[in-house]
């Protein structure tokens, strides 16, 4: 028998759910709450977690590797000082996590076109203003920064859509029908004429802060902003400045500093801003599911997964 500890911080049901579909789809691999785990901790093979205490995943000594809940794993490496690294860790994946985020992108890309922030904001004064809208998605050059499994994949399609894409990343790429840029090298023209800046990048020291005044200014003066990597990319009031003066028109965001996002943010009820509360891809319990019991065969017969954390580049 496999043993999977899981800890999903605040969520319950969640972990009910999981259990569920494993339990279902495959009865040789053990589903166990964190506190049992615990309780005997040199019995678990696979730990599944979103926020783990800190210091619990150390005390699991026969872990094989651990799994993040979400392809980030920031809420491992960056807040836990003793995880195991020595492990490997595996981020989440799958087609269906490209696929929604993928969707998110366009509606929020539309909805920046469309001034669909200033509609929400007319019927809740049952204002009837007609803005009048002439651009396209064919007009509209969207950049990427980050050109990952989520980055890559949202480019393709949103090419496919007939927007105009570009994209940044670390290393050289190739993406048919959409230009590439890569490294501080590349940045400045990477940024010069883009419409609709999207962030797409995972949180590491090189990448904190890097959504700043100097980006946004590099920006087509009016280009909206899509966060979808996290907060901590955001320089907050330099965003806020770059909206206020109109330098940028608009903001979708889905990821904060804080989050859930406090009451006091100006974010909240600001009139160019969009917020969502973290949910561009949230994969089904299922597809994830069937993605971890994949993983998790594949590493029982000794394979290297491609979606594994690499110490080297911190993501
Ligand atoms: P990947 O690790 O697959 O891709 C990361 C991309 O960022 C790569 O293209 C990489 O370049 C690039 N990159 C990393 N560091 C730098 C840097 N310093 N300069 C330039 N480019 C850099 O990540 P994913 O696509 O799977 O996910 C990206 C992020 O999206 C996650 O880390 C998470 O923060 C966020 N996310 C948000 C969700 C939401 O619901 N809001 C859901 C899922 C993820 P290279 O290709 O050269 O290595």
């Amino acid at each position: 028998m496999i043993s999977v500890a899981v800890y999903i911080k605040g969520e319950v049901e969640y972990y009910e759910k999981i259990k569920k579909e494993f339990s279902e789809k495959a009865s040789d691999i053990q589903i166990l709450d964190w506190s049992s785990a615990l309780r005997g901790p040199d019995s678990i093979d696979y730990a599944l977690v979103w926020m783990p205490p800190i210091g619990n995943l150390a005390r699991l000594s026969s872990l094989k590797a651990v799994f993040s809940l979400s392809a980030g794993v920031d809420h491992i490496v960056a807040r836990d000082p003793d995880w195991p690294a020595h492990l490997p860790l595996i981020r989440m994946a799958g087609e269906e996590t490209g696929r929604l985020m993928t969707d998110y992108l366009l509606w929020a890309c539309i909805s920046v076109i469309r001034g669909s922030r200033g509609w929400a904001l007319q019927q809740q004064k049952k204002l009837w203003k007609r803005n009048v809208i002439t651009r396209s998605i064919t007009d509209c050059t969207v950049g990427i920064m980050g050109l990952g499994q989520l980055g890559r994949y949202a480019a393709e399609h949103l090419s496919r859509c007939g927007f105009v894409v570009r994209g940044w990343s670390r290393s050289p790429k190739e993406i048919e029908g959409v230009k590439t840029f890569d490294g501080a090298a590349g940045m400045k023209a990477f940024l010069a004429g883009v419409d609709i800046l999207i962030c797409l990048l995972p949180h590491t020291p090189q990448t904190r802060n890097i959504i700043s005044a100097q980006v946004l200014h590099a920006l087509r003066p009016g280009a909206a902003f899509i966060n979808v990597g996290r907060g901590e990319h955001v320089v907050e009031n330099d965003l806020l400045s770059a909206l206020n003066e109109g330098m940028l028109s608009a903001a979708v965001l889905d990821v904060f500093h804080h989050e859930p996002l406090p009451e006091s943010s100006p974010l909240w009820s600001h009139p160019s801003v969009i917020v969502t509360p973290h949910v561009a891809s949230q994969a089904s319990v299922c597809a994830r599911v069937n993605y971890l019991i994949g993983s998790i065969r594949r590493l029982e017969r000794g394979e290297r997964l491609e979606q594994a954390f690499d110490i080297s580049q911190g993501y």
